[in-house]
């Protein structure tokens, strides 16, 4: 169903218009199912793209200081403007003007005099795409078993976290984390109960790392990985610490088995001050060295730098 009160809240569109009547009527047909912002300038125009960051442009191409078709070429050169849908509204009627605005990269071109509800049918289908796009995005990032962020999702947090904790030399730990004997549990319990298993390590991360961060991904089969911006090593080794005891317990009470399974996970933790000549690759083999020791010890436990 098409829930006019959140598309209201959530799409954004930037009318750029230099005629208040025009921009008032195509305010009136939009208004109740978008949040609208107006410039009358190619400037101006310029300028709110970034300020407001719309869903959706409506670009006339008469304009006081600059021509609409100049406007729609400078948005496409930007990188952080080029993938916002432009529509073309305007007086300009010739099959060579709308020919232009598509080759240029608008994605429809609604010649004046319009009908309402042609303009606002026309807008919604671009809106419409847009939430595709988006869900498609989301999709991408996530893992379809246990509902958290995947390791796609991992890697470019990472790489923005790495960046980040270098520009302000602050530090960044991460936790690297693995279901013990898994691979038993599995093999004498079946997958679809091993699935079960994972999906209660996920669960318990959501709880535990609520208040301290939203970054925690699966990597892979039973690893998960935890980013932590900002926590020097003594916090990430105390949160590692929480976690192999809540996830022990959580796993005894909801996971029934006899041996040889194991109701546990081993992690390893490391903690960096970024230099912007290094991979991020570093921070995960640290920790990946330390997860291996902690296996090596008996698991069931965390080991830290
Ligand atoms: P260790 O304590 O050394 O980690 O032993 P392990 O048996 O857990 O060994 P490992 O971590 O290598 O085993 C991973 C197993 O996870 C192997 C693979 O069959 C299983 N696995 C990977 N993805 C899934 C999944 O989505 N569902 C289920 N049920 N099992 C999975
Ligand atoms: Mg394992």
């Amino acid at each position: 169903m098409f829930d006019e009160g959140a598309e209201k809240t959530k799409y954004k569109i930037l009318i750029v218009e230099d005629s208040l009547f025009n921009q008032m009527v195509l305010r009136k047909i939009l208004e109740s199912r978008y949040t609208i912002v107006t410039s009358t300038t190619a400037e101006d125009a310029l300028a709110k793209v970034h300020i407001f960051e719309p869903h959706l442009i409506l670009l006339d191409i008469i304009l006081p200081d600059a021509n609409g078709f100049d406007v729609l070429v400078t948005l496409k050169q930007s990188e952080d403007t080029r993938n916002i849908p432009v529509i073309i509204i305007t007086g300009l009627d010739s099959d060579e003007d709308e020919e232009k605005g598509f080759l240029l990269g608008a994605v429809d071109y609604i010649k004046r005099p319009f009908k309402n509800a042609i303009v606002l049918a026309r807008v919604n289908t671009q809106i419409h795409i847009i939430r595709q796009i988006q869900t498609i995005e989301h999709l991408s990032l996530m893992d379809g078993l246990t509902g958290i962020a995947n390791r796609r999702a991992f890697d470019i947090q990472l790489q923005y976290e790495w960046s980040r904790a270098a520009r302000e030399r602050s530090w960044l730990s991460m936790i690297m984390l693995d279901v013990d004997k898994f691979k038993e549990y599995n093999d004498t319990y079946g997958h679809r109960h091993g699935d079960f298993m994972l999906q209660i390590v996920a669960q318990t991360l959501k709880q535990e790392l609520k208040s301290v961060t939203d970054f925690f991904y699966r990597y892979g089969g039973d690893e998960f990985a935890i980013l932590l911006p900002g926590l020097p090593a003594e916090r990430a080794r105390g949160l590692a610490q929480r976690l192999v005891t809540s996830v022990n317990q959580m796993l005894l009470s909801a996971v029934k088995c006899q041996s040889p399974c194991a109701h546990s996970i081993s992690l390893g933790s490391a903690s960096m001050q970024p230099q912007p000549q290094q991979s991020p690759a570093a921070l995960v083999e640290r920790a990946d060295k330390k997860l291996y020791l902690a296996k090596q010890n008996g698991r069931n436990q965390a080991q830290c730098e």
